[in-house]
């Protein structure tokens, strides 16, 4: 159980680190970080057998990535535990939908990767308790003045999430798995203050709203798990008549979310973050994280996939932490075409055909695009006028057409009615689905 206390310390300890100038913030975040490199170097066998001369030194570490990580998961994490013994716990879990059991007093978390591999996760109790007092205080909006009753929808639980309940602060959880109308009728009956949910559950929660069905005043609204898209956004926060306040999170930790002024800033006070540039401007860029405070399996170097665009101005809130533009969605989601040479690839960021249908027509209610071959796309779109379908499709087959054709050789551009998506999916609008071959990877690298 995570106690009151502890959840304070860190609600008062982000006041604090947020109100420091850049450059005591730097130094802080070095401090944090050697302390807990030293730590790590000295504790985990993986680290230990690496031999690394400076042990501060975050430069002499090796990247990490899923893959490595999983296939050094024995000697990876401080308690001693397989990777063996860590999927038994979290795959029965799973399957009885009961979050509680621990392995060496660590819990186990799965994550199920988008590209089909599947990470498993340890965190101690400690950390969860840092955790969730820093995600609380980042979210509270009246610090603990009332008490807040917040309503989570998630897509596996683990007892990560079931940590916090006292007089100030109740979690209740809302398991994706369940059918739509209980968790409309459910959440009717407990009326959240604070509501949590990927983007398209929240949608659904919304049109709920919209029809009448259900009836409920949050005062704050947090989307999570999946990347946001504009049309989503302007939906759901004119329906709830306020700002959304996105969360970005997953398994690696969690990372960022959005402050007063609407800006996402990344967890800086929780992570450090080195940046792999996209694009000559240097507006684009992995992440490249390392927490400071995770010791029972470290994150040292690991290498995410999403998409991070820098906001080019300033937060006017003054926090000394990154400040970003969008979070746009992971690598794999990059549409791929012939140069307009054919000697080569050519890698389109999934925010261009984002922006060439979502300003195409106000006819627009949902759509997807998805890419199915090097030559082929095909659009899905709900409209709300029918008898303009057939106008909306030409103006977003020719604002992409428009855009692509400055530099790659046109895909074939399909039509199609828009498929709801399956409930346990992530939601995704823009869709890689070609098969990824050898050359591809190679290309542009
Ligand atoms: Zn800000």
């Amino acid at each position: 159980m995570i106690k009151i206390a502890t959840i304070l310390q860190n609600y008062l300890r982000v006041k604090r680190i947020q109100k420091y100038s850049p450059q005591r913030f730097r130094r802080w975040q070095n401090k944090h970080l050697q302390k807990n490199l030293t730590w790590i170097a000295n504790h985990s066998p993986y680290y230990r057998q690496l031999n690394i001369g400076n042990i501060s030194d975050l430069t002499q570490y090796p990247f990490m990535d899923k893959q490595m990580m999983m296939d050094n998961f024995d000697a990876l994490n401080t308690r001693g535990v397989s990777k063996e013994e860590a999927y038994k716990v979290a795959l029965a879990a799973e399957e009885n939908r009961d979050f509680s059991p621990t392995i060496s007093n660590a819990t186990v978390g799965l994550s199920s990767g988008t590209s089909g591999s599947r990470g498993i996760f340890l965190v101690s109790e400690q950390e969860q308790a840092a955790w969730a007092g820093t995600i609380l205080a980042k979210l509270l909006p009246n610090g603990f003045s009332n008490k807040e009753k917040i309503a989570f929808f998630l897509r596996a639980n683990s007892n990560l999430y079931e940590s916090v309940e006292n007089k100030k602060i109740e979690f209740a959880f809302f398991d994706l798995l369940n059918h739509y109308d209980i968790q409309i009728k459910r959440l009717e009956q407990y009326q959240p203050t604070i509501l949590a949910a990927p983007p398209s559950m929240m949608r659904r929660i919304t049109e709920a709203i919209e029809a009448n069905r259900l009836n409920i005043r949050p005062i704050k609204i947090i989307t999570m798990a999946e990347v946001l898209d504009p049309l989503d956004e302007v939906y759901i926060e004119t329906i709830f008549q306020q700002k959304i306040h996105q969360v970005y999170q997953c398994t690696e930790g969690f990372l960022g979310c959005s402050c007063s002024h609407g800006t996402i800033h990344l967890n800086e006070d929780l992570v450090y973050i080195e940046k792999e540039y996209l694009n000559d401007e240097k507006t684009k860029f992995y992440p490249i994280i390392t927490d400071f405070r995770r010791r029972t399996q470290p994150i040292v170097r690991y290498r995410m996939n999403d998409i991070l665009t820098l906001k080019s101005e300033p937060c006017p809130c003054g926090s000394p932490m990154l400040a970003i533009e969008q979070i746009e969605g992971r690598m794999d989601d990059f549409f791929i075409f012939y140069n307009k040479e054919q000697d080569d690839l050519e890698y389109i960021f999934p925010d261009f055909i984002r922006r060439a249908c979502i300003t195409a027509s106000d006819n627009i209610k949902e759509y997807k695009v998805i890419q199915h071959t090097i030559d082929r796309i095909e659009v899905q779109i709900l409209v709300v006028d029918e008898e303009r379908r057939r106008e909306t499709e030409q103006k977003i087959a020719s604002n992409l057409l428009s855009y692509l054709q400055q530099t790659v050789q046109c895909p074939r551009i399909t039509f199609a009615p828009y498929e709801e998506k399956d409930r346990l999916a992530k939601q995704k609008r823009i869709e890689n689905k070609m098969p990824i071959t050898e050359d591809m990877k190679n290309a542009n690298s």
